[in-house]
């Protein structure tokens, strides 16, 4: 497309208890450890990638996100746009690069404080993808490593930079009362999967969740009975969303926001796609799991 960005190559979460997000990570989400680094941080793979996830020492939030471009040249000249914004641009580092094993990288904070990078030149890996708890592997590789959701200041400023400077393509809106919530969430696509990136309101964290998608249903099940098996936090029941069609389910990582673990989702023709807005987050399911209440002593 014409922005530059292909897919959204990697995410990176600062988190405290980096034994949890080991576990969590390869049990439940069914990824494998491609690089320890010595002052703990890890790195994850799903795909023909050298690697998509990194796992670093700090506060619990999303510590930075990148999206890869087509090359150097598409990733500055996008990086001038960031920067007539008004955005300070820094460039990235050698060290960083062979953390993130890309080729190169900028950085910059988005209008609500994101940390985002623009990268090229990914590393692949030697030796084709293999999950011990995913049969049928992750829908990733040209798609990108799945989608997020993050903060703005506000739903329409965020989605103003993200579309008119960074280039993505609207797909959709969802707005809706969840329980007295006002739910009102822009997502946008860079590539056929309907959206890479979605645009909420004010969150506690920088990020409401990431979603990995899978290639069978039976795979979203059996991660479902893992997540129980495990004793991780369920937010949302298996359900289905209207607008990208996603089979999933919802569950607290070690971090306190959500994964989101899916199959089926919607691949979109951006040639032909229209805009719309849905009135509902979900056809149906995606339910708050009953909990027993706290026994008093
Ligand atoms: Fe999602």
């Amino acid at each position: 497309m014409s922005n530059g960005i292909e897919q959204l190559g990697y995410m990176a979460f600062g988190v405290r208890d980096l034994a949890a997000w080991e576990a969590f990570m390869t049990r439940m989400l069914g990824l494998s450890v491609a690089q320890r680094l010595p002052d703990g941080a890890m790195t994850f793979r799903m795909d023909g990638h050298a690697q998509r996830f990194l796992v670093v020492p700090g506060e619990d939030d999303l510590a930075f996100v990148g999206w890869q471009c087509r090359d150097e040249a598409a990733a500055r000249a996008l990086a001038k746009r960031v920067s007539d914004a008004g955005i300070e641009v820094s460039e990235g580092t050698a060290a960083g690069a062979a953390l993130r094993k890309v080729a190169g990288y900028v950085s910059f904070l988005d209008p609500a404080g994101n940390p985002i990078e623009l990268a090229w030149g990914p590393v692949l890996a030697a030796e084709p993808f293999k999950s011990d708890f995913v049969g049928s592997g992750f829908k990733a590789d040209e798609l990108g490593l799945g989608h997020f959701v993050i903060r703005s200041k506000d739903r329409e400023q965020g989605e103003r930079f993200y579309c008119d400077v960074m280039g993505f393509k609207l797909s959709d809106h969802i707005t809706c009362d969840l329980g007295g919530f006002k739910v009102d969430i822009a997502f946008l696509h860079i590539n056929g999967r309907h959206h890479s990136l979605a645009i909420g309101g004010q969150l506690p964290h920088r990020l409401h969740h990431f979603m990995v998608e899978v290639n069978s249903m039976d795979d979203v099940g059996l991660a479902y009975d893992r997540a129980n098996d495990l004793g991780m936090y369920i937010e949302q029941s298996l359900g289905r969303h209207p607008n990208d069609r996603m089979f999933s389910f919802y569950a607290r990582t070690p971090s306190g926001f959500q994964f989101e673990f899916g199959w089926g989702g919607r691949v979109v023709d951006d040639e032909k796609w229209q805009p719309t807005t849905y009135y509902a987050i979900s056809e149906w399911g995606h339910r708050r799991v009953p909990r027993p209440k706290p026994k008093t002593p």
